[in-house]
């Protein structure tokens, strides 16, 4: 097959043909139709994020179809339409027990390998890791079953493939991790792929106002169509400010879309009492945010993490396809520009370039 490989971080990538091993027991084969080019990836090829194992293949976010299954297989057959999740689940640990499988003890987070420990891919004997569990930019890819998840074959594959790491990640901390009710007032700081779900996650469930920050005017103009009621430009004004000014008493839930230490400062900054603050995006590594305490205690505030947005796979993959097909949610506004595998690093530097909401690699 054909991959986008990263040989070692701040180097471009390189299309190589990869050898990859058929699928092991509980494992799936999948032919890719369309991978989205996330910031998480680009973090990984630009050094931002230490200890990437390398050689590599990037991408957390497509879809495709079955071609093989793998011995004990039970949920999948193929020809089966499926969008990848970066994170699989074992159902029977702690928290997939618990009903937090997005925690799943089974995940191998930074390691490049399948759930099983090692990776499918290889380069002329030499492991080739699999990032995220995955590994979207390649023409195929074997993946844990439970990363595969079946969708309707009726949903255009191209944007199911936004709905496997974006779109859930920004709806899902919205709807599920914070669970915003109708009236409340939001922020989201960073409108970029991410933070364009949460603000439209945030007109789903009725939140008012719905307020985007962030420094590229181009992006902040999305916001609106996604749903934004209010947007303001950090370049120009205080975002905290602004904030209290608007809702007059901060905001009820703020969210960082963005990987930046500086913005979860001023996330939590601008929160009302009793508010909660939910960080999406990852700094980074080591990165830390010096916190005024008091008003944390006084006001009851909360300042907590979400990762996948709280995904429960199995449910929440299928009823982002079926919110799409209803017309509730939107993606096709999602994507900026296409691109073919062999363009992963010009998508890479439009996406650092802000140009991006994002960028989609199609097969
Ligand atoms: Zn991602
Ligand atoms: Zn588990």
């Amino acid at each position: 097959m054909r991959a986008s490989v990263l040989f070692e971080q701040r180097t471009p990538l390189k299309v190589e043909d990869v050898e990859l091993e058929a699928p092991r027991a509980g494992e799936v084969r999948v032919r890719m139709a369309a991978s989205g080019v996330c910031h998480s990836c680009l973090h990984a090829a630009d050094g931002s994020w230490a200890n990437v194992p390398v050689p590599i293949v990037l991408g957390d976010e497509g879809a495709g179809v079955v071609e093989a299954v793998g011995p004990g297989v039970q949920t999948l057959t193929a020809g089966d339409h499926v969008i990848l999740s970066w994170a699989p689940t074992c159902g029977r640990c702690h928290y997939c027990v618990i009903g937090r499988p997005n925690l799943c003890e089974q995940r191998r987070p930074g390691q490049g390998v399948l759930p099983e420990g090692t990776t499918r891919m290889s380069l002329g004997g030499r492991p080739v890791y699999q990032y995220g569990h995955v590994a979207t930019y390649a023409s195929v890819t074997v993946v844990a079953e439970s990363s595969a998840i079946a969708i309707d074959r009726t949903m255009p594959l191209d944007r199911a493939a936004l709905i496997g790491c974006s779109v859930m990640t920004g709806v899902g901390a919205v709807i599920n991790t914070a669970a915003v009710p109708p009236g409340a007032s939001m922020a989201v700081f960073g409108v970029g792929g991410v933070g364009l779900n949460a603000v439209q996650g945030g007109a789903m469930v009725a939140a008012q106002p719905i307020i985007a920050v962030d420094v590229v005017g181009s992006k902040l103009e999305s916001a609106r169509q996604l749903g934004a009621t209010h947007a303001i430009d950090a370049s120009r004004e205080d975002p905290v400010a602004e904030i209290r000014r608007i809702t007059r008493r901060g905001a009820d839930f703020t969210f960082v879309a963005v990987g930046d230490a500086r913005a979860v400062g001023q996330a939590a900054d601008a929160l009302a009492p009793g508010g909660t603050c939910v960080v999406i995006g990852v700094p980074a590594t080591g990165a830390t945010v010096p916190l005024d305490v008091r008003p944390l205690v006084t006001g009851e505030r909360v300042i907590r993490g979400s990762s996948y947005g709280s995904a429960r796979t199995r449910e929440d993959l299928p009823r982002l396809v079926e919110l799409y097909r209803g017309g509730r949610l939107k993606i096709d506004e999602l994507i900026t520009r296409r691109y073919g595998l062999d363009e992963a690093n010009e998508a890479f530097r439009a996406l650092a370039a802000g140009e991006l909401s994002r960028g989609l690699i199609v097969f």
